[in-house]
């Protein structure tokens, strides 16, 4: 064998020895990823009855040499976890959900504070949601600790139930409750006063105020029992209530701590509040009621006593001028008996004298005393005059103040525009009117979108200052023989009498585009509001209220579609 053979064949062992090492080493490796992916595809088991079916397959054509098996197998399984994200994350979010209605609900059962701080913190890291699957045992376990706990608690330490703590105020003072949790207020826009832009060569109307949409939003329900529907009634109520100056700023506070009142514990704390203020207002009415009537009744007993004083001078004058008759007619007849018993004419001429001078004098006598007493009674007669005047002069001012506030009980205080009583009257008057006339009346029901964010980015001032300048906007836009009037919080309605459907929709329709291309300003910065909008026409047969109920789903329908739109009742399916 040459050297050059000799050099081959040891090339040769060594490769084959390379070649044998590489095949030990790879066929190692099969083995553990082998191993390794029918462990993972068992784990996995149990999340889906398609997919466990396509590891089972997987894990039966490892098994096999057939490579393009194996291939197609994987393929599935790829596709099928891509279309299952989605899902995936859909259980996610409902299991989340799931969680913080079962801590809503262990809050809503009163627990003492250790048990409610483990709550919020639960809550927090719920609402977080990160590593859902990582952390659910943990969480799920925590949860039924305090459930246990919470059930456990003495019924004695619960807080009496929402209604009674509005209405028996006394018996909640007395009961010991856990200490409340400061309410989370949204925070206010750095200038309370938002800056209006100057119009520098805007041709667009520019309204002077508030806000970008791009704020944080805070969750009004954070999955916990829902409160929004009373949240709502109670906005109403208070936007409701005829207040004065001196409760505008717990109106506004309240208005505030309504809108973060997320959970029931704060909302009773609310309520507690609002409760106060309407009996505060109330109390105050009665009293001033109680006053005037006081004063009133003062008066009238005073009028009264002048008008004995007057009967009582009509009376003496009536007495002494029936005095005077007598009087004179005593006279007449002893003058009579004179003249037929005296004969001597001299005799007789003194009597006759004597008598007429005594005449004389009893009529002088009289009229001074008739003088005196009319004098009196002229007096007296003023001095009623006067009072009489005084108390017209106060029906006229009460009339006028009762006109007032007949006005006032009709017109929303911010906006100026007619409220629900006064809508709820119109409405039954234009609904009659319609059912006589037979002209199509149609009714619209509009509600600003995100507006939420707008009090929660930037206070309740700048939000009461877009509602302002939007209901301004509104009325301009609107005939004299349309209603416009203020439903509650943001939503306004509007009635369209003698106007047709598709008219009625490009009204709104023109509305809510000027209204969207009217940027509201907040520190020079503009801020885009938009409203959406629900329409319907009312019909002969069937009752406003059930109008109003199609319209208000279509107008949910127009904020489920993407908001700032106009939805018509007639295209939605009731
Ligand atoms: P959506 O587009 O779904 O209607 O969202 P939204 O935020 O407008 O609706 P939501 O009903 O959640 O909130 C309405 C908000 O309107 C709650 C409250 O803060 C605000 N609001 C109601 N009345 C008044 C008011 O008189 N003044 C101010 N500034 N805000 C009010
Ligand atoms: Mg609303
Ligand atoms: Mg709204």
């Amino acid at each position: 064998m040459s050297a050059s053979d000799s050099r081959w064949k040891q090339k040769y062992s060594q490769l084959l020895d390379d070649y044998e090492r590489l095949e030990e080493y790879c066929k190692r490796r099969s083995n553990l990823l082998e191993r390794g992916l029918v462990r993972s595809s068992l784990a996995a088991e149990g999340l889906d009855p398609k997919l466990d079916k396509q590891l089972q397959a997987l894990r039966d054509s490892i098994r096999t040499t057939d490579s393009q098996q194996l291939q197609q197998v994987v393929d599935n399984i790829e596709r099928h976890l891509l279309a299952t994200e989605h899902q995936r994350q859909e259980r996610h979010n409902s299991l989340l959900q799931a969680l913080q209605s079962f801590i809503g609900q262990l809050q809503a059962c009163n627990p003492d504070k250790p048990a409610l701080q483990a709550l919020r913190k639960l809550q927090a890291a719920v609402k977080d949601g990160q590593q859902l699957s990582f952390n659910l045992h943990n969480w799920l376990s925590e949860l039924s600790q305090l459930q246990a706990e919470i059930l456990q608690q003495p019924a004695t330490q619960a807080r009496p139930g929402l209604l009674s703590q509005l209405f028996s105020r006394k018996s909640t003072a007395e009961t010991p409750a856990a200490a409340p949790e400061p309410a989370e207020l949204p925070h206010e826009p750095e200038a309370t006063e938002p800056e209006p832009t100057p119009a520098s060569g805007n041709t667009r109307h520019t309204a002077e105020i508030a806000v970008p949409v791009t704020g944080p939003a805070v969750a009004a329900s954070t999955g916990t029992i829902d409160t929004e529907p009373l949240r709502g009634a109670l906005t109403r109520l208070l936007s409701e209530l005829s207040v004065t100056e001196q409760d505008a700023d717990t109106v506004n506070e309240l208005r505030d701590k309504l809108s973060a009142s997320s959970d029931w514990q704060t909302l009773s704390q609310t309520m507690e509040q609002l409760a106060d203020l309407i009996i505060r207002i109330s109390t105050r009415r009665q009293e001033e009621f109680g006053n005037y009537l006081q004063q009133l009744n003062s008066k009238l007993t005073l009028i009264t006593s002048s008008v004995g004083h007057a009967r009582e001078s009509h009376q003496s004058n009536v007495d002494s001028a029936a005095s005077l008759d007598q009087h004179l007619h005593n006279q007449v007849s002893e003058l009579h008996q004179d003249v037929q018993h005296t004969t001597d004419l001299n005799t007789l001429k003194q009597r006759v004298d004597q008598r007429l001078n005594q005449f004389l004098d009893t009529l002088a006598q009289h009229q001074q005393q008739r003088k005196k007493s009319e004098q009196q009674l002229l007096q007296r007669l003023d001095e009623l005059n006067e009072k009489v005047h005084l108390v017209e002069n106060e029906a006229a001012f009460l009339t006028s103040q009762l006109v007032e506030q007949h006005t006032k009980a009709r017109q929303d205080a911010l906006t100026g525009l007619p409220n629900r009583t006064a809508w709820n009257e119109r409405l039954q008057i234009e609904y009659q009117r319609m059912q006589r006339q037979g002209q199509p009346l149609l009714l619209t029901v509009i509600d600003l979108d995100h507006f939420k964010q707008v009090n929660d980015t930037y206070g309740h001032l700048a939000g009461d200052k877009v509602l302002k300048i939007l209901a301004d906007r509104l009325r301009q836009g609107v005939r004299k023989t349309d209603f416009l009037a203020r439903y509650g919080g943001e939503e306004f309605v509007l009635l369209l009498p003698d106007t047709q459907l598709t008219d009625g929709i490009s009204l709104i329709n023109k509305l809510r585009e000027h209204i969207a291309a009217c940027p509201f300003h907040f520190k020079g910065k503009p801020v885009q509001i938009t409203f959406s909008a629900g329409i319907g026409q009312l019909q002969a047969n069937e009752e406003p209220a059930a109008t109003f109920a199609r319209v208000d789903q279509a107008l949910y329908t127009a904020k489920q579609e993407g908001r700032n739109r106009v939805r018509s009742a007639a295209e939605v399916a009731p």
